[in-house]
């Protein structure tokens, strides 16, 4: 239903380490177009580690480095990074030869999914559990049964996962009743240092055939979400944002990256909507689409509970992920790292080369402070030349 159609030549830029860590960041070239700010592929790119002057020949573009992967498609907000889906806020557009990207998504959307390991992740205590639906809200159905079900049987089997961590676990329903959306926000709200964590199963009315994992998060303030097919002028519109947008993306691709790391289901992305539950909740918060009860295959496996224990370790597997962020400040495990797994769902932290550096200055100017770490837990001190040379002010 998503998938991209253009077939094109892939323009594939290796890179060594020490062009990485000798790179000096901090240089991005703000482009207008129709009043809003762009950066160049070519600009992303150099930023990331990847040598400048990367010219695409097709309508993709794949920049690889030794520790990331992009790939962006002309014209469209669909790009891969680190190995999973991941839907820009805005088209890319191609502009006298160039590709430029959105600001907001280079802050937004790229930054916290290439880097989540440098989002500022507080301490997690306590996993708000939300099983979609309940009660007299169904939720989605299929012939073997009701989304508001299995969703609070996934929960169910997610909680002890969870509490054998050692976190604090508070479900938004307990049973088959009806919870305001308003008032599962709330609870996530009233817990001390918490993430949510909203469960449910998809349907497609048009397209019986749609099967895959999807994650929410809030779309930012400005943006466009991934289901609004026209970027409308109305698009723009000042909407509130999250003040932990980019902790709310971060655990989006930690929890993302284990669900298609573990199951082999079609990779629907990393997706930005409004649900209420996204935009009430002030803390990290992700909504999973556990895939559709709408389609044959897919529906079956839904209703069979082993296959729900699943999704519920893989569930797990990446929340645990995500409070390692905060406590190792090191790249979380990607979708590749879990396949390359023999033993299915081992829960470890992941030990990989290179200690965080310091934030880089500019980055921090572009994205805003409070998504980082500040720079003085490092050893090294920031770079004050791009800090005051950096042309992006928050
Ligand atoms: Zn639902």
């Amino acid at each position: 239903m998503t998938n991209a159609t253009n077939v094109s030549i892939f323009v594939t830029v290796g890179i060594a380490v020490a062009q990485v860590t000798t790179f000096a960041a901090g240089e991005w070239q703000v482009i207008k177009v129709s009043g809003h700010d762009y950066l160049t592929v070519d600009n992303i790119s150099q930023f990331y580690g990847v040598p400048a002057g990367v010219a695409p020949t097709g309508d993709k573009m794949q920049l690889e480095t030794k520790k990331y992967s992009l790939e962006f498609v002309s014209g469209s907000r669909e790009a891969m990074i680190n190995g999973a889906r991941s839907w820009l806020c805005f088209p890319l557009v191609e502009q006298d030869g160039k590709y430029l990207v959105s600001r907001t998504d280079v802050a937004k959307t790229i930054e916290p999914l290439v880097r989540p390991h440098r989002v500022a992740v507080g301490k997690v205590e306590t996993v708000v559990l939300d099983p979609g639906h309940g009660g007299h809200d169904k939720g989605q159905v299929s012939k073997y049964g009701y989304e508001k079900d299995f969703a609070l049987d996934v929960a169910r089997k997610l909680r002890p996962l969870l509490q054998s961590k050692g976190l604090r676990v508070i479900m938004t329903r307990e049973g088959d009743y009806f919870v305001p959306l308003e008032v599962r926000a709330q609870i996530a709200n009233a817990a001390r240092n918490s993430v949510f964590v909203s469960i449910h199963f998809n349907a497609s009315g048009d397209d019986p055939n749609a099967t895959g994992f999807e994650i929410f998060s809030f779309t930012p303030r400005g943006a466009p979400s991934t289901s609004d097919n026209a970027v409308r002028s109305t698009s723009f519109s000042m909407q509130p944002g999250s003040e932990v947008d980019a902790q709310s993306m971060a655990l989006s691709a930690c929890i993302y990256h284990s669900l298609i790391g573990h199951i082999p289901e079609y990779d629907r992305g990393i997706k930005r909507a409004r649900f209420a539950v996204l935009r009430l909740t002030k803390v990290p918060a992700v909504l999973i689409e556990g895939g559709f009860l709408t389609e044959r295959g897919e529906s079956k496996l839904i209703s069979n509970k082993d296959w729900r224990a699943q999704l519920a370790g893989a569930i797990g597997v990446g929340i645990e992920s995500y409070r390692t962020l905060g406590v190792k400040k090191q790249p979380p495990m990607l979708v590749a790292d879990y396949r390359k797994q023999i033993k299915p769902m081992p829960i470890q932290p992941v030990i990989q080369e290179g200690q965080l550096k310091e934030a880089d200055a500019s980055l921090i100017n572009l994205v805003g402070k409070s998504a980082f770490f500040t720079p003085q837990q490092t050893s090294t001190p920031p770079r004050r030349s791009s800090l005051e040379s950096a042309p992006i002010v928050p």
